[in-house]
């Protein structure tokens, strides 16, 4: 079988920067994304597309492909009292907040001055070459509900709210 939309397929893998810091590492195969679905980077999902369990390959990803160009344009301060006064405000802190046009936004605290904070908006991987080393462990049908669902569902029962 191999790899094609409406397939789960699961994946060794190694990411790695372009200076070869791992960023992330999944090697006991239980990763799994659904084909076709966009639950995986453009980049890396093209790459797989037609591959076989057991296949093993190296891909590196442009930003375009993977999380985006950082867009400096993101990177905003707000006032210190915007934020919740009970917690201390930390650089690498995350918050989900609200872009002006409604999206559900995820953004880190990048500097904390007196009054002031700093958060970039940008996804923590934008601007980063993606440096894939994956091995294909297993690739399968979808459940009718996953494919409802656009995601995989794991041996156990699975609900939503
Ligand atoms: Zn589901």
């Amino acid at each position: 079988m191999q790899i094609a939309n409406n397939r789960v397929v699961s994946i060794a893998y190694t990411l790695k920067d372009n200076d070869d810091n791992i960023i992330d590492q999944s090697d006991d195969g239980s990763f799994c994304y659904l084909h076709g679905a966009s639950n995986i980077i453009p980049g890396l999902e093209d790459a797989l597309a037609g591959k076989a369990a057991g296949d093993e390959l190296s891909v590196s990803i442009p930003p375009e492909q993977g999380y985006g160009e950082r867009d400096t344009g993101r990177i905003q301060s707000v006032p210190r009292e915007m934020f919740p006064a009970e917690h201390d405000i930390e650089p690498g802190m995350q918050f989900h907040t609200q872009s002006p046009d409604g999206q559900m936004l995820v953004v880190t605290v990048a500097k904390v001055e007196d009054d002031l904070v700093t958060v970039d908006g940008n996804h923590p991987l934008a601007g980063v070459q993606l440096n894939f080393d994956v091995k294909i462990m297993d690739i399968r049908e979808a459940t009718a509900e996953e494919l409802e669902h656009g995601h995989v569902h794991g041996p156990h029962e699975h609900h939503h709210d």
